[in-house]
């Protein structure tokens, strides 16, 4: 994987965690929940600065999807993004773009459904 390829990534994932913390804002607005307020104009700063704050209540699901984000953009750094956890094979490009914090290939993803993991 190039630098360029690495930087379109990272700005998928990055953009997936925009979409969250916007969500999360939206939400929190919704119930009138905290003082805190998030910034809406996170993309002029750069998520990481803005994670560092993050101690709001968010849902399982966020959380759970933040962290993959997260891991992905690890993995990015590590030059092993892009490779199925499971078995070891490179996921198609098809895939990541879909669904850029993907940590299995598709056939690895079916089987781990199917067996309720
Ligand atoms: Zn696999």
């Amino acid at each position: 994987m190039n630098r360029k390829e690495k930087k379109y990534y990272l700005m998928l994932l990055n953009r997936e965690k925009e979409r969250i913390f916007r969500n999360i804002d939206y939400l929190k607005e919704g119930i009138g929940k905290g003082e805190k307020g998030i910034p809406t104009h996170i993309a002029d700063h750069g998520t990481d600065e803005f994670e560092k704050g993050l101690d709001i209540d968010i849902s399982d699901a966020e959380r759970k999807l933040l962290e993959k984000i997260d891991a992905a953009i690890e993995k990015l750094e590590k030059n092993r993004y892009g490779v199925c956890e499971s078995c070891g094979k490179k996921i198609p490009v098809s895939r990541l773009k879909a669904l850029p914090y993907a940590r299995f290939c598709i056939k690895c993803q079916n089987e781990k459904e199917k067996s309720g993991g």
